[in-house]
């Protein structure tokens, strides 16, 4: 398929140094104290990326006293002070962006096209834009007001725990740890289990920028590390990204407690397509909307709701397009489908598309070459898809698109809201008044027209209902990690 696979030789030099053996940064230094180890894989391979300690309770603790013991020195800094920090974090993501989406690409399976180009560049554009808000909000404990009686203001929430996935390694931390960072507060996060790799590096990056130490903690494991930093009595907030099970444990092992709660959940997003829609800018915005990140995405236009008078002109297009689709090594500059994160979530894809048989979906995929070695799933159009069921209400998490068609502009908003969840969707149609109309009823974070897959740090990002709720990015973004804080004084204009 074209150019030259991406060179990997420097980042497998890197993963040598370090013996292939990774443990946790913590207080500033990287400890391998734990016993227990997991593997990191390459997906497109089987190849052992690095083998990772396993976090126990006495990690997570001794992560949760280093961020307690930075935050005083870390609030006390002025707002400016904290953002030298975060522009420098920026500007070495950029230097090192070519290492960073090779070693993710690697670690993940996801096409070394999209971190190249997307994953990490966003992830610097996360850390410059808060760097900026750290300025503007100048000393966060009292919001730089001085002009009167009552110092009215927002204070750090404290010490942060962050829980992160695996579809988005490092942007996810990214999304996490700026707008923690900015706003004063410390952080112990855990990347997720199939992709820490990304999350060692960038702790080599706060060593480099000369990070105070216990300010940003990363802490490896699964999910009984995850649990671990949720139980912790010290820690003031939790930020989780996930699934919406997940969700669901940390929203009840939290609920007696007087934790700070944001979750970033599932999603069954609609890409509702009307008849007056330009088909081809459609099936565009489908290659990103279902096929991108192998489907692997939150946000995944997973529903297709095609206006039936178009739906066999449009279904044909998509077939036509899906045929093009080049899926293989991750690594190949031409490759647009990479391979599937895990062995699990391989058969829990399989599974869910023959369940959508067994429930009467016709099932298509295009003849296209697949490598025989490898976790790779071939694009998937499922039609004759009925709305109440498993494959129209369930995240599949794959390169798999639920196709079902509606007469009305009525019967698409109805059938949008029919889910569970309400994290994204988005409308497609050349008459605004439709577009507008429709998008206005969907209940859904985030809406997009003629679009889709548009991304922002500047823009609060998050979701209604099983899909969560707080935001990420905007100035939304930074409430989730402050709390109001009102001061009063005497007036100083009168102060001798
Ligand atoms: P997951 O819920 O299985 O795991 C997410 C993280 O939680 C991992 O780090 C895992 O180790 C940890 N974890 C597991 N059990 C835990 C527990 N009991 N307590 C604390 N932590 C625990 O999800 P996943 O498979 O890694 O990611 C896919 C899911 O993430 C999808 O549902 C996707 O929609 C969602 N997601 C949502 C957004 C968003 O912004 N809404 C973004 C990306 C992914």
């Amino acid at each position: 398929y074209g150019p030259a696979p991406e060179d990997a030789s420097g980042v497998m030099q890197w993963l040598d140094a370090h013996g292939r053996w990774f443990g946790h940064y913590i207080d500033g230094a990287f400890t391998k104290s734990s016993a227990a180890k997991f593997e990191s894989k390459n997906p497109a391979t089987g190849e052992l990326l690095a083998s990772i300690a396993q976090g126990e309770a006495a990690d997570v603790d001794r992560a949760v006293k280093a961020a307690r013991a930075a935050l005083p020195a870390w609030q006390a800094l002025t707002g400016h002070q904290r953002a030298r920090y975060l522009y420098a974090f920026a500007r070495q993501v950029q230097k090192h962006a070519r290492k960073l989406a090779v070693l993710e690409t690697l670690d993940n399976g996801k096409s070394i096209r999209e971190t190249r180009d997307i994953d990490i560049p966003l992830v610097a554009r996360h850390f410059y834009y808060h760097a900026g808000w750290a300025q503007l909000l100048g000393d966060v404990t009292d919001n730089g007001y001085t002009g009167d009686t009552d110092l009215k203001g927002y204070a750090p929430v404290g010490v942060v725990g962050q829980i992160i996935p695996w579809n988005f390694p490092l942007l996810m931390f990214a999304w996490k740890v700026a707008p923690a960072l900015a706003t004063g507060n410390t952080v112990v996060i855990k990347p997720a289990e199939f992709t820490p790799l990304t999350a060692m590096l960038f702790a080599e990056i706060a060593d480099e920028i000369g990070l105070p130490k216990g300010v940003l903690n990363v802490v490896n494991g699964d999910g009984a590390t995850g649990a671990a930093i949720v139980g912790h009595p010290d820690v003031d907030k939790i930020a989780f990204t996930g699934s919406t099970e997940v969700g669901r444990i940390i929203r009840k092992a939290t609920a007696n407690t007087t934790k700070k709660l944001s979750l970033e959940l599932g999603g069954k997003s609609p890409f509702i397509v009307f008849d007056d829609a330009d088909l081809d800018s459609a099936v565009e915005g489908l290659v990103d909307g279902i096929w991108f990140n192998q489907g692997q995405v939150c946000c995944a236009g997973s529903r297709l709701l095609v206006q039936e008078s178009v739906a066999e002109r449009l279904y044909d297009k998509i077939r036509a397009r899906m045929e093009t689709l080049r899926i293989g090594s991750p690594l190949d500059k031409a490759i647009d489908i990479g391979a599937i994160v895990d062995q699990v979530q391989h058969d829990r894809i399989t599974k869910l598309v023959a369940m959508g048989v067994a429930e009467g979906a016709t099932c298509w995929q295009p003849e296209i070459a697949v490598p025989t070695k490898g976790l790779f799933f071939k694009p998937t159009l499922l039609t004759n898809v009925h709305p109440s069921s498993t494959v129209a209400q369930e995240e599949i998490f794959g390169p798999v698109l639920a196709a079902m068609t509606f007469r009305t502009p009525a019967e698409a908003v109805e059938l949008a809201n029919n889910t569970a969840y309400g994290l994204a969707a988005c409308v497609w149609s050349e008459n605004v008044n439709v577009a507008l109309d429709v998008a206005a009823q969907m209940k859904a974070g985030v809406v997009w027209v003629n679009a889709t897959n548009v991304f922002d740090a500047a823009v609060g990002f998050g979701g209604y209902r099983e899909s969560g709720y707080g935001r990420e990015g905007g100035v939304e973004g930074l409430y989730e990690y402050l709390e109001p804080a009102w001061v009063k004084s005497e007036p100083k204009m009168f102060a001798s």
